[in-house]
């Protein structure tokens, strides 16, 4: 401990308090993206990956699309991980997009299949939109060249800012969507995903338990946050990513006490996208503040392994 009350856990590194408290935290890692979004790693390598950095439990939780969790299931076969089947789920919510991570969703329920089949549609719209903005700028077949690093059906602005970069308009990904893809630059474009009501709707419906992802990049004002997590709440929203890879110490522990005051579920995942940057690793996160309930011990949390 540090006097923060959170202590880094290296991956793939075993802890112990004596009671196995932080052994169990550190083996739970329940965002992440295969290449059936925009990660990079196949569904099987991104299990292999995380069983070798310890997970223990590992969630699959690809953008608008649940195509990569019949492979990921597969592979978990034989190996001491579980498999929680997910999705991140874009949402648009007063005007914002905020990502809600369904947990624990039957991988072939028709209505939320339904639900992410209108959000592809939408995100094939955007696609269109940003390669004419971009052609608009002098940056010909964008569209095109996006489209050579998908590898699944859903086309996300990290394919573009791939295609960007390997035609040398800047020198990483992260540069890329600084210069060209977000608010106020010449690629972005604004879309309407789906209410937080629509999304935590098919999240029930498939089962699964709603987390909101990452809350502290949205970079909301208290007042704001917190009327984010009412609706979130009523809707049928139970848990809040609490530990993230996006997140800072200090933004673990602010929404760690939100967490509390709200009385949601925590959750802890890495995003991990794949081995490049600037993503972290896969299991290499923070233990839960104290106080936070895991989103583990939910009632209707399945029997994952013993870790
Ligand atoms: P989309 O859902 O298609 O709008 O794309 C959003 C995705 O872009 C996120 O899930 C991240 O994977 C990626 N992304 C967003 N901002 C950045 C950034 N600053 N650097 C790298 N990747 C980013
Ligand atoms: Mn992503
Ligand atoms: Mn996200
Ligand atoms: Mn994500």
């Amino acid at each position: 401990m540090n006097g923060t009350g959170l202590r880094e856990i290296p991956q793939g590194q075993r802890e112990t308090d004596g009671s196995g408290t932080m052994e169990k935290m550190c083996c739970y890692d329940l965002h992440s993206h295969s290449s059936a979004s925009d990660g990079t790693l196949d569904p099987a390598s991104l299990v292999e990956k995380a069983h070798a950095a310890g997970v223990a439990v590992l969630a699959l939780t690809d953008h608008d699309t649940l195509d990569g969790l019949a492979e990921a299931a597969q592979a978990v076969l034989g190996l001491d991980l579980s498999l929680i089947p997910g999705v991140e789920i874009s949402v648009t919510w007063q005007a914002m997009t905020i990502h809600v991570l369904g947990l624990n969703v039957e991988p072939d329920n028709q209505v939320l299949s339904d639900g992410l089949q209108e959000l592809q549609k939408v995100r094939d719209w955007r696609a269109g939109e940003i390669g004419r903005k971009l052609a608009d700028k002098g940056i010909a077949a964008a569209l095109e060249g996006a489209g050579r690093f998908r590898k699944g059906k859903i086309l996300s602005r990290t394919h573009f800012a791939h295609f960007l970069v390997e035609a040398g308009y800047a020198a990483s990904v992260r540069d890329v969507f600084k210069r060209f893809l977000v608010k106020g630059k010449p690629g972005y474009v604004r879309s309407e995903w789906v209410s937080m009501q629509r999304a935590l709707g098919w999240i029930r419906q498939a089962g699964g338990l709603p987390v909101i992802a990452h809350p502290a990049r949205y970079r909301l004002t208290r007042s704001k946050l917190k009327r984010l997590v009412g609706e979130f709440r009523e809707a049928g929203g139970v848990g809040l990513e609490v530990v993230s890879g996006s997140h800072s110490r200090d933004e673990t522990l602010h929404m760690a006490a939100v967490c509390r005051e709200h009385r949601l579920f925590a959750s802890c995942g890495s995003d991990y996208h794949g081995p490049e940057k600037p993503w972290v690793e896969l299991g290499r996160l923070r233990r839960l503040p104290d106080g936070c309930i895991p989103i583990w011990e939910a009632d209707s949390w399945p029997p994952t392994l013993a870790v």
